[in-house]
């Protein structure tokens, strides 16, 4: 005859005993943080709320054509007309991801209402803000590790490796920010530039300021000139290449109503920072030179 045995067993899980399941202890800390996250943030997403956004396996869906635009995020390929249980034709990868079912769509649905509720006054409100905390923010972090009175060995280090990595997360810090979690403020992508540009090139006007007021002493028109031009359409240059990475991020989720994946924005981020350094690494040598 079959007898319970009170070894560990699938039947101690919590969904099968009586009364309310109390969670692991373990776990509180967590969700103390998460719940004070959620609280200070309402706006934002939470990724994980729904099944919707979870990995392919909800059954039944087998054999379904994608019906709309729906980007390989291996290749960039457009799946829309391919079932996703193939591999993607261009670059044989599986995508885990495929769109939520009709009338269930958690993330379209929340996105919507958001970009509905947005008025243009508080759109560029957002990028105004974006673009004026991030140059003076990416100035003091500048200040922070390039103190005058460097040891010779340790310039060429900074300036050709952690100031263009620096500098390059921090002026498109703020716009980064509003990209991932609140994609609903950018009503074109033009913002974004405006907001990424916009703090570098307050960015540039600042250290400009402080070059040529209190880091060299009576700066020639050469270095005053150079400084207003070369150095400003570097810092916006670069921060515009970047943005384009983030553009590429907002555009995916907009246009496919899918979470923003920021991390796709790394290539041109990257591109950024070691145009950049190639340019630091010049100015560097030239100065050596002559
Ligand atoms: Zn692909």
């Amino acid at each position: 005859m079959f007898r319970r045995r009170r070894k560990p067993s699938v039947y101690d899980e919590p969904q099968f005993r009586a009364g309310k399941p109390a969670g692991d202890p373990s776990e509180r800390r967590a969700e103390h943080t998460l719940g004070r996250e959620h609280a200070g943030n309402p706006e934002a997403y939470r990724p994980g709320g729904s099944v919707y956004d979870e990995p392919d396996i909800l059954p039944g869906r087998v054999g379904e054509f994608v019906a709309q635009d729906w980007t390989c995020r291996n290749c960039g390929y457009n799946l829309r007309g391919h079932q996703l249980e193939k591999p993607c034709p261009e670059c044989g990868r599986r995508e885990w991801y495929r769109p939520a079912p009709a009338g269930r769509d958690r993330f379209r649905q929340w996105l919507s209402a958001r970009q509905q509720a947005v008025s243009a006054r508080r759109s560029w409100l957002s990028i105004a803000g974006a673009a004026l905390t991030a140059g003076p923010f990416a100035v003091i972090a500048a200040l922070l590790y390039g103190p005058p009175g460097l040891s010779a060995m340790s310039v060429p280090l900074i300036a050709i490796v952690f100031a263009p990595v620096l500098e390059e997360a921090l002026k498109i810090g703020a716009a980064a920010l509003l990209v991932e979690l609140k994609p609903y403020l950018f009503r074109d992508e033009t913002q974004i530039y405006v907001a990424a540009v916009g703090a570098a090139v307050l960015f540039a006007a600042i250290e400009n300021v402080l070059y040529l007021t209190v880091y060299i002493s009576n700066p020639g028109l050469d270095v005053v000139l150079w400084r207003w031009t070369a150095c400003v359409v570097l810092h916006a240059g670069c921060s515009a290449v970047a943005a384009r990475g983030l553009v590429n991020v907002w555009r995916e989720c907009v246009a496919e109503f899918r979470p923003p994946r920021i991390g796709a924005a790394l290539p041109l981020w990257i591109t950024a920072i070691l145009l950049h350094a190639a340019y630091n690494a010049a100015a560097l040598g030239y100065s050596w030179l002559f």
